[in-house]
């Protein structure tokens, strides 16, 4: 059995997965995760719930619900209807998992700030603003575009929150037009916040203690004009997973940045 929890531990588990983990870049994913999720999935049988007083479910389309935690916002399961499995994050397992990411789904649908396989493409339109929403529309804003550089981060915060490993821009605060505001805020151990909205889990956003923010790049809806330009925290990465981008990989922070 493996161990899996979210970063609060609010929710904890034990499941043995029945096949490989498949990345899916469906909008629905992109937009809850925050870049694109991973999951692998186990039987009813061999899947126990150690704690859950964090789990919250939202129910995105008829298909299937979607689990998290309401208190730090991790995006944990993806339970389909009147089925016997139920499919676990990557990003919320501990330690080795022994899995490894065999198929993609939903390539179509990637964001453009990157690929499913390769380099990301160039930006080849600058948009004046970027609009965002979480999947359930209760949170909607705007801020001045093109996105510009992306960074992928894979420390055990942002791969235990958004499922996988987050993908997130510079912003500037006060830029930011709310036409809806529902959020939560999740307090990290570094002092920084998470915000993610409290119904459907979208992440949203980070806060650094020092107040500087970043807005995850999954929450855009229209053409961003950003580029995925580099990998952070490598060292605490997944097991299940290697990078095949070409871009630089940093094992701590970027050291230009
Ligand atoms: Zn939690
Ligand atoms: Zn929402
Ligand atoms: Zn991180």
């Amino acid at each position: 059995m493996l161990h899996g929890s979210c970063l609060c531990g609010a929710v904890e588990f034990e499941a043995a997965p029945s096949r490989d983990v498949i990345a899916c870049h469906c909008t629905q994913c992109r937009k809850q995760s925050g870049h694109f999720w991973a999951a692998t999935f186990a039987l009813h049988r061999a899947f126990r719930l150690i704690r859950d007083d964090g789990l919250a479910w939202y129910r995105a389309s008829p298909a299937a619900t979607r689990g998290f935690c309401r208190h730090c916002g991790a995006f944990l399961f993806w339970q389909p209807e009147r089925e016997d499995r139920i499919s676990i994050a990557g990003g919320a397992f501990d330690g080795s998992t022994g899995l490894t990411i065999g198929e993609s789904w939903f390539n179509e649908d990637a964001g453009d700030y990157y690929s499913p396989e390769g380099p990301p493409p160039r930006p080849s339109y600058a948009p004046k603003t970027l609009r965002g929403a979480c999947l359930c529309g209760a949170n909607r804003f705007a801020l001045p575009g093109p996105m510009g550089d992306v960074t992928a981060c894979h420390c055990r915060q942002c791969r235990k929150t958004s499922g996988h490993y987050s993908a997130s821009f510079d912003a500037h605060e006060p830029d930011i037009r709310w036409q809806a505001r529902h959020l939560a805020e999740y307090v990290s151990p570094g002092g920084g916040r998470r915000g993610f909205c409290p119904t459907c889990a979208t992440s949203l956003f980070f806060r650094a203690a020092d107040g500087s923010l970043s807005v995850e790049a999954g929450a855009i809806e229209n053409p961003t004009g950003g580029r995925l330009t580099a990998h952070i925290f490598t060292a605490e990465r997944g097991d299940y997973y290697s990078l095949s981008d070409g871009l630089p990989a940093h094992p701590g922070q970027d050291p230009a940045g």
